[in-house]
């Protein structure tokens, strides 16, 4: 069978392209044309399958989701508008008012917003268990619970959790385990190995190649029987395995209209084809990077799971195929501390998002976390005196560099 970066670049197109184009066109249109009445029919009722509208399906979206697909032997795969999009459009396919998924507090901050601002007044319940003490988690079940929700790496603590017993958990409850492997992307993780029935993914990061477009994935490994879930009971015994796709294909992602554009899907599978050269750089980088500040006096609680020192190292190490991914946090000794290195960067940018080509450094409590008391940001674990530095692709000698002049006094 071959290999990652072989599937990324040869999956095929499910028609020809009448021109032999050897890329996947840019599709940017709305509708497309039948040539009867009947066969219009037809596709809406989804006898014979056709793109129609691109809210719903279009060729450059659908090549998307067919490499994502090759590339995870999943058994569906839909993308959507981004990450957050991913996210939303599963927990609403798959719970209610009077439902609630069990979570943790360390989770990246627009979901914890998504799930208690949003969502809370909708009548979602969301408790909070530590992930990394699984009894936590078998209290908070009860008939009501339809999923447990987790990341791979949290952002930024960057707890790994050990996803086998979080899996082990979910399959004696019957529920559902829906997991954000956003910063573990498909090459070093695959999550239907690991027991996780959904995975969302911000395309946004790894995926779009350099921090091109926004986007997200929804991975539907086929594992989950969805007549567990009684909301989706009469809609599994009709569609089966097909329930959630069919969910959100033809009701909630449709209706709620989060849609891809086909041009974000194009250089989303443009940005596949070099996941995983990226993924080995930015992560041998980011060792490279938490070597060298464990080194700096003045850097301090040096976090990464590729450290030999964390606590995480050995269940990551298992988890993800060796590599540890691209995010690192230290601290300092006070916010002004972090604001004054900020400050001094010359290469390394100060700028939100992760897994860009270029290596980017925040103050997360001033700005991610912004919106959160100081005490519920100690329950999230973010620090006043915390840096995250998401590492890029660039010379690890400049960035150390970089690094090093930033941190003198
Ligand atoms: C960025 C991110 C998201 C949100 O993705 P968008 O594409 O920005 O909507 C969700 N989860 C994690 C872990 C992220 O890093």
């Amino acid at each position: 069978m071959a290999g990652f970066t072989t599937k990324a670049i040869h999956t095929p197109f499910l028609k020809k392209d009448t021109h032999g184009s050897l890329r996947m066109p840019v599709y940017d249109t709305v509708a497309f044309e039948f040539d009867t009445a009947e066969e219009l029919q037809t596709a809406f009722l989804g006898q014979k399958p056709r793109h129609a509208y691109s809210r719903i399906t279009n060729p450059t979206i659908e090549h998307l989701e067919q490499k994502v697909k090759n590339l995870t032997d999943a058994f569906a795969v839909v993308a959507v508008a981004s990450g957050m999009a991913a996210i939303a459009n599963v927990v609403l396919s798959i719970a209610g008012q009077g439902d609630n998924i069990i979570t943790t507090k360390h989770v990246f901050g627009n979901t914890y917003s998504l799930f208690e601002k949003t969502l809370g007044p909708w009548g979602l319940k969301i408790r909070y268990a530590d992930f990394s003490k699984p009894t936590t988690i078998k209290k908070l079940i009860d008939s009501n619970t339809r999923a447990i929700f987790f990341e791979a790496i949290t952002n930024p603590q960057l707890e790994v959790a050990s996803i086998k017993v979080l899996a082990k958990i979910a399959r004696e409850s019957k529920i559902l385990l829906i997991g954000d492997t956003t910063v573990t992307p498909l090459y070093f993780f695959s999550g239907q190995d690991s027991g996780v029935d959904i995975e969302v993914i911000s395309a946004t990061k790894y995926i779009s190649g350099g921090a091109t477009t926004i986007g997200g994935l929804i991975i539907d490994n086929g594992t989950y029987d969805w007549r567990n879930n009684p909301r989706l009971k009469n809609e599994a015994r009709k569609y089966g395995q097909f329930t959630l796709v069919t969910r959100l294909k033809r009701e909630v992602a449709r209706n709620v209209g989060a849609c891809l554009s086909p041009h974000n899907a194009y250089l989303q599978s443009l940005g596949l084809e070099t996941l995983a050269l990226r993924a080995d750089r930015s992560s041998e980088n980011a060792l490279g990077l938490a070597k060298f500040l464990a080194r700096q006096p003045r850097a301090v609680k040096i976090n990464y799971p590729g450290l030999k020192s964390s606590p995480y190292y050995t269940v990551a190490r298992s988890q993800f195929k060796g590599n540890f991914g691209a995010l690192l946090t230290f601290d300092l000794s006070s916010r002004e501390a972090c604001f004054s290195f900020l400050n001094k960067l010359k290469l390394i940018r100060r700028a939100t998002n992760i897994n860009d080509n270029k290596t980017l450094a925040i103050h997360p409590a001033s700005t991610i976390f912004c919106e959160y008391s100081p005490e519920l940001k100690t329950e999230m674990g973010v620090a006043e005196t915390m840096i995250r530095i998401a590492v890029g692709i660039e010379d690890l000698e400049d960035l150390t560099a970089d690094l090093k002049q930033a941190l003198e006094e």
